[in-house]
């Protein structure tokens, strides 16, 4: 089915890149009305108030901002786009209270752009720049108080100033607990709440950035999939309580014996999964057998009991280029089996004919 126009713009931007789709599309919105007005305020400032400074000046935006929108559109760099808009938008605002003298109508701009510089840069990159341009707008109400006739009869301090104070107070806190809150769901979303590494689902998302990476940088890479020994029977003695406690030990054995850029996640149960990255064949088997011998070095203690846990595990290399997760996954989970298979407690792993 055909896609309406009016929804093509959305749909192709909440694809592709990876990128925070919100700000794709606040990038795309605000990206398209400041350069629609601001090519509307340069044919009213040509053809109704001669203004033709005022005129070159939003013609120049309107002309940044199309070259942003089709730069955005086809290298997707959402983070360049922002900053070509919040600085646009910020740069406009700023020469419009110069060129209008502090006039009310300055005020419509200096608003939009508080709501324009947090929605798309933020709070941490934001603040910064809302107050350099907070601190613009002041210098210029302080340089010509005595000048400018809105200045001089307060308006502009009032109307101006109180606004920008206002809406910035607004878009900041709105966009901080925006922020909080997102982070907050994506950490829910991507813990496992027992052991707090990744869960199954923040695992896929990672294996797939890494196997990007690899295949644009070249390297290899290898799965490992890890299923504790006999742990019915570790909570069938011990209790369920016991067990949980087992399984967040043998995370921290495992995390204390992977490298820095190798990827943990519990997929559920007491099964694990590592990718280890540039590292396959023997290489990987030899890392894998040292998680086991890391997990089953010595018992684990809990209160006064103590459980001697041991893993087996699974292990699938190949070329990113042409193995995803699911290969990979199949081909470690058909080794694990092989070594539960085998008497439990090893590594087992595709050797070299
Ligand atoms: P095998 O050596 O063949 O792996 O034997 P196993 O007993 O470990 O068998 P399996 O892997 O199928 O069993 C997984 C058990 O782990 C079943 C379930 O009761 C237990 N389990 C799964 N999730 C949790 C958990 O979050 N906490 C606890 N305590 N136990 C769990
Ligand atoms: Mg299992
Ligand atoms: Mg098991």
């Amino acid at each position: 089915m055909k896609t309406p126009l009016w929804r093509r713009w959305r749909v192709e931007a909440d694809t592709g890149s990876g990128a925070d789709p919100r700000r794709i599309w606040l990038s795309n919105c605000f990206l398209i009305i400041i350069a629609l007005t601001s090519l509307a305020y340069a044919l009213v400032n040509i053809f109704h108030f001669e203004a033709i400074p005022l005129a070159v000046v939003e013609l120049g935006i309107f002309v940044i901002l199309v070259l942003a929108l089709v730069d955005m559109r086809v290298n997707r760099n959402i983070e360049r786009s922002a900053w070509v808009t919040v600085l646009s938008c910020g740069g406009l605002s700023a020469f419009f209270y110069w060129y209008v003298k502090a006039d009310v109508s300055a005020a419509v701009w200096t608003v939009f752009f508080a709501i324009i510089n947090f929605f798309l840069l933020g709070t941490r990159k934001g603040l910064p720049v809302y107050l350099v341009f907070f601190a613009a707008i002041l210098s210029m109400t302080v340089a010509y108080r005595d000048d400018w006739p809105a200045l001089a009869s307060g308006a502009a301090l009032t109307n101006i100033l109180g606004a920008m104070m206002a809406f910035g107070a607004a878009a900041y806190y709105q966009e901080r607990f925006r922020e909080a809150a997102h982070d907050r769901i994506e950490a829910l979303a991507n813990q496992d709440s027992l052991t707090g590494i990744s869960n199954r689902r923040h695992f896929l998302q990672r294996f797939e950035r890494v196997r990007q990476a690899l295949c644009l940088l070249g390297g290899q890479y290898s799965l490992v999939l890890i299923d504790i020994d006999h742990f019915k029977s570790v909570n069938d003695t011990h209790g369920h309580a016991v067990g949980d406690q087992v399984i967040i030990a043998v995370t921290r054995r495992i995390l204390s014996a992977v490298r820095a850029q190798d990827l943990v996640a519990r997929l559920g149960g007491e099964e694990f999964c590592v990718l280890l990255r540039d590292c396959e064949g023997s290489d990987a088997r030899r890392r894998a057998e040292g998680l086991r011998r890391v997990v089953g070095a010595e018992p684990v203690a809990v209160g006064s009991q103590s459980v001697l846990v041991t893993i087996s595990a699974g292990v699938a290399d190949g070329n990113p280029r042409s193995r995803g997760f699911n290969e990979m996954f199949a081909d470690a989970d058909r080794w694990l089996y092989v070594a539960k298979a085998r008497g439990r407690d090893r590594v087992v792993g595709q050797s070299p004919p």
